[in-house]
């Protein structure tokens, strides 16, 4: 569906926890969130409405994202049954990779397109202080199984913060090319105050050829990462609701202040 600024909007990103195991100091404050009562956050079934209306809709392109999307129970299930969905062209997935290892073959087999794995350094002291509490080790191992389970044209992100991991851009590079990844390469951003940047080897960040809309697992649909504007699936219907974010979708992206970067799914 075109938007006000004749941008073709045919992408959904789908954030299905806001839990996660990692506690990265870019996504979240220090403190955590207070996290969403079991009741507000989306069923299977409702987001599974979501996407139908969204095909309706004309978008073909949906990705799994959280917090952390493979903390949620069942989390193989959901992919299988949104891959399912006729229309679906592409059902991708970001994670952090540190549960690739149990969940990875299974969410092949389900129909998941394609994963993007966050990794930001190579060194395990940088990793575990970035992460706040995260083994490098076990985010290497869950790029293997991805591999192992057959995902090919997995992305890696690296956020790049100045002055503190950009040193690492090349020997990521070259470590995503050795195992078969492409690198892709995200300056931090800040909702509160604005900043972002177009993500390097990405289509991100560019609000002229923006094409998507993001759900929050509370169900929430939001037009942009830097914008406060959000309707309610659950009290709009999911067709009309986002009807209505795109109608709203800003022509560029501006300041956000009313939630945190790990709650809409990044
Ligand atoms: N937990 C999963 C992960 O880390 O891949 C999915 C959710 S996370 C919010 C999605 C993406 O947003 C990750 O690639 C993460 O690095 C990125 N991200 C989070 N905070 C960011 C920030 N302040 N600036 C740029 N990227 C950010
Ligand atoms: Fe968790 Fe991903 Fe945010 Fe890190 S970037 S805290 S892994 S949601």
């Amino acid at each position: 569906m075109l938007d006000q600024f004749n941008r073709n909007i045919y992408y959904l990103r789908i954030a299905v926890t806001d839990k996660c195991n990692l506690r990265c100091t870019y996504c979240m404050p220090e403190e955590g969130i207070k996290l969403k009562a079991h009741s507000d956050i989306l069923s299977f079934e409702e987001i599974e409405e979501v996407v139908k209306a969204a095909v309706k809709l004309g978008f073909y392109k949906f990705r799994l994202t959280g917090g952390e999307p493979l903390v949620r129970r069942g989390i193989v299930d959901l992919a299988r049954q949104l891959a399912a969905i006729p229309g679906v062209k592409t059902l991708a997935m970001t994670t952090n990779g540190l549960l690739l290892p149990e969940y990875a073959q299974g969410l092949k087999a389900a129909g998941l397109t394609r994963l993007n794995i966050s990794l930001d350094s190579l060194r395990p002291e940088r990793y575990r202080e970035i992460t706040r509490c995260g083994d490098l080790n076990l985010a290497l191992a869950g790029i293997k199984a991805a591999r192992d389970a057959g995902f090919t044209g997995t992305k890696l992100n690296s956020v790049l913060v100045d002055k503190f991991n950009d040193d690492e851009k090349e020997s990521l590079a070259s470590f995503a090319e050795k195992n078969g990844l492409k690198a892709r390469f995200i300056k931090k951003m800040d909702l509160k105050s604005g900043e972002f940047y177009k993500v390097e080897n990405g289509e991100g960040g560019d609000c002229s050829i923006c094409n998507r809309v993001r759900l929050t697992a509370d169900g929430k649909l939001r037009p942009c990462l830097f914008s406060n504007y959000e309707v309610d699936v659950r009290s709009m219907g999911a067709e009309a609701a986002l009807k209505a974010v795109i109608n709203n979708k800003p022509a560029r992206g501006g300041k956000s202040n009313n939630r945190e970067m790990i709650e809409i799914g990044g």
